[in-house]
């Protein structure tokens, strides 16, 4: 069994920057399990399902096999066998992977993947649900979050640092509706471990954030 550093938090609070360089850090494997409900998002997008298709999403889950490779470090994202991590990102599987999570059978695909990837090295995970359910004897658990509104300003800085056209007031909405979702759904809700470490990142920098986590990973 490998060392075990679980991070989680909502949407936009900066968990897989720091997770990536905390990991490279400490030379610790970075797994971002959001990646892996993206991944079986674009399966359920590929077949035509709809995201308030539940049944269709569960018989699709059949045919849907995701598994991860690490090419220079980098987490690639295959789904029966072909690498999709480029389109991981994209805003319509965000919603879909969103929608689609809180169905437990899309959760119980994933979960074995997560825990063996997690005995077998030394990971840090990021997600919602690794402190409570995915590795609840990590060595450190992290809750890591920040307020609404610099969640959605940092998400609207890095589009418009892009060139994508976006309303403040709608990424604030959205990532709202994201927390709602991801913290009262019955399986596997967001919250923070009994014994995870709260970080409030709202004030605080990148290389700040790095340097609390990595102190307690000693
Ligand atoms: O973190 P990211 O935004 O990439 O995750 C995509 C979606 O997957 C989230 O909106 C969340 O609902 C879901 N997710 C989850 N449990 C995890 C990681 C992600 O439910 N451990």
């Amino acid at each position: 069994m490998g060392i075990n550093i679980a991070i989680d938090g909502p949407a936009g609070a900066g968990k897989s920057t720091i997770a990536k360089l905390v990991a490279k850090e400490k030379g610790y494997i970075y797994v971002d399990t959001g990646a892996m409900y993206r991944g079986l998002a674009i399966h359920f997008i590929d077949q035509g399902i709809r995201p308030e298709d539940t049944d269709g999403i569960i018989e699709a889950c059949r045919s849907a096999q995701v598994t991860i490779q690490y090419e220079d470090g980098n987490q690639q994202v295959y789904l029966n066998g072909k690498n999709i991590t480029a389109r991981l990102r994209d805003e319509e599987v965000g919603n879909m992977a969103s929608k689609s999570s809180p169905i437990p059978q899309v959760r119980k695909k994933l979960l074995e993947l997560q825990q063996g990837l997690a005995r077998e090295q030394d990971v840090i995970m990021d997600g919602r649900d690794i402190g409570t359910c995915v590795l609840p004897n990590a060595d450190v658990k992290v809750y890591l979050t920040a307020s609404v509104e610099t969640r959605a300003k940092r998400r609207f800085d890095e589009l418009t640092q892009k060139g994508i056209a976006c309303d403040f007031e709608e990424i604030a909405k959205d990532i709202a509706e994201r927390d709602e979702r991801d913290m009262t759904r019955e399986t596997a809700p967001l919250k923070q471990a009994e014994d995870a470490v709260l970080i409030d990142s709202s004030h605080m920098t990148i290389d700040e954030v790095v340097a609390a986590i990595a102190a307690l990973c000693q």
